[in-house]
């Protein structure tokens, strides 16, 4: 094995300028979450030269890669995000989307382009088994929320997120291993992060001479207020084990200051540990929506589109990519064990498959903030290629057994179940206190 490593290794090494090139061309063309047309492009593009079969417009943008060893084993997911986020002051932000690689997605692609060149050029299928499959993954950041509903609405999607959306299209029914790196400021691999449910809400009164006769009207804006206080008012009964955080803005406030708003539009997001917490704490606060309709006789309608799942690391895969880390970057420190009150949909994944997400360094700055730059770009992007393709080695090399028994070990969920919380998750509720129910 350690012959063929070192091959990937020199692969990678000799095909630094090819990566580099992938990741310059995503980071000064950022695309936003289900509109990567043109990095989704330059993968299949290179999938296709490296003569690996492939299916593309999955999700819109995806595309997916297969190396197949020829013998029975497991499949093993590499995965490279692609998407960018609206950062307009970004320094590297496109000046007319002010879409920018804030988050450092490019730096996944072109990891994912490297760990493919040097698995195909190694002819490392020859000493493995079982299969590999590359995925580009749209739409991680979850944002533009009214964007997504409309493409649902469409019926060309039914979920906001990238990786759910691709668990639902089947991308990941044959895949028994998923793995990714993502661009960070230093090396570590997180046990776990929060998932989260959305809320859009409506809440409707009737508009009125806000001076001359405010006793007419029933105040939206009033109950979104009030209802903001009660949720707040909520926090003192969660569990710390919990993490759980609420946090939303208000995308519509009223028409006008001397208009009594009769329609002010919230948007929340429901933070969690686990789908239980997750649930428990959004049925606070629907609670919280419905009493402050209740109490100024107005009605609130309130949608819950599915977020992301929570994430749960496999340890066993942090051990083996931390030991190629070692040999290939002796005096890097990488660290395990920390939970993020963030989230990912590399969650959903993980509740259904053991799964790695690790961080490698490379970044300075602050994530989403506009000095989120590489600053070494062969930690960020080459060395990244590198473990992706040492860490498949590692899982299917010879008969695969690394990877059988880790592909074998529990899962947070059973598929059927993830199913079908992502079923319960997805409706709408209203209620209606208006007198005149003229809603
Ligand atoms: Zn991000
Ligand atoms: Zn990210």
């Amino acid at each position: 094995m350690l012959n063929l490593k070192n091959q990937i290794r020199a692969a990678v090494a000799a095909s630094r300028a090819r990566i580099m090139t992938i990741a310059e061309q995503i980071l000064h063309h950022p695309e936003l979450g289900y509109r990567e047309f043109q990095a989704s492009r330059l993968m299949r593009d290179l999938f296709g030269e490296l003569g690996l079969p492939v299916q593309e417009n999955l999700a819109i943008t995806d595309c997916r890669a297969v190396l197949d060893s020829g013998r029975p084993g497991p499949t093993v997911a590499l995965l490279g995000e692609f998407d960018a986020l609206p950062v307009p002051a970004h320094p590297l932000a496109d000046p007319a989307t002010g879409a920018a690689h804030a988050c450092g997605h490019h730096a996944q692609s072109a990891a994912l382009a490297g760990a493919a060149i040097a698995l195909t050029a190694t002819k490392a299928r020859e000493k493995l088994s079982g299969k590999i499959v590359f995925i580009t993954c749209p739409a991680e950041e979850f944002q533009g929320l009214d964007f997504c509903r409309k493409l649902i609405a469409e019926k060309k999607l039914v979920y906001c997120g990238g990786k759910a959306e691709l668990i639902r299209l089947g991308v990941f029914d044959d895949v028994d291993i998923a793995m990714m790196i993502h661009g960070g400021c230093e090396h570590f691999s997180p046990a776990s992060f929060n998932g989260f449910v959305m809320k859009k809400i409506v809440f409707t009164g009737k508009a009125s001479h806000a001076g001359l006769k405010p006793q007419l009207g029933i105040n939206a804006l009033s109950m979104a207020r009030q209802a903001l206080s009660l949720i707040d008012a909520q926090r003192d009964t969660f569990e710390d084990q919990d993490s759980v955080r609420i946090h939303g803005i208000i995308t519509h406030g009223g028409a006008a200051v001397n208009v009594v708003p009769d329609r002010v539009e919230l948007e929340l997001q429901i933070r969690g540990k686990t789908p239980a917490a997750i649930r428990d704490a959004a049925e606070k606060v629907e609670r919280c929506l419905q009493a402050a309709a209740m109490a100024f006789a107005g009605a609130v309608q309130v949608e819950t589109l599915p977020g992301y799942m929570p994430f749960k690391s496999c340890p066993e895969l942090e051990q083996l990519h931390a030991a190629n880390l070692k040999s290939i970057a002796p005096e890097v420190t990488f660290s395990t064990g920390t939970h993020r009150g963030s989230s990912t949909d590399m969650g959903d994944v993980s509740m259904i498959i053991p799964s790695l997400h690790a961080y490698n360094g490379g970044f300075t700055g602050t994530p989403h903030g506009t000095d989120f730059l590489v600053t070494d770009p062969d930690q960020a992007y080459v060395q990244a290629a590198a473990l992706l393709a040492l860490n498949a080695v590692d899982l299917l090399f010879g008969d695969a057994a690394t990877g059988k028994r880790i592909a074998a070990l529990p899962t947070p969920l059973r598929r059927e179940e993830y199913r079908q919380l992502m079923l319960e998750t997805s409706r709408p509720a209203e209620w209606n206190y208006r007198k005149d129910k003229a809603v």
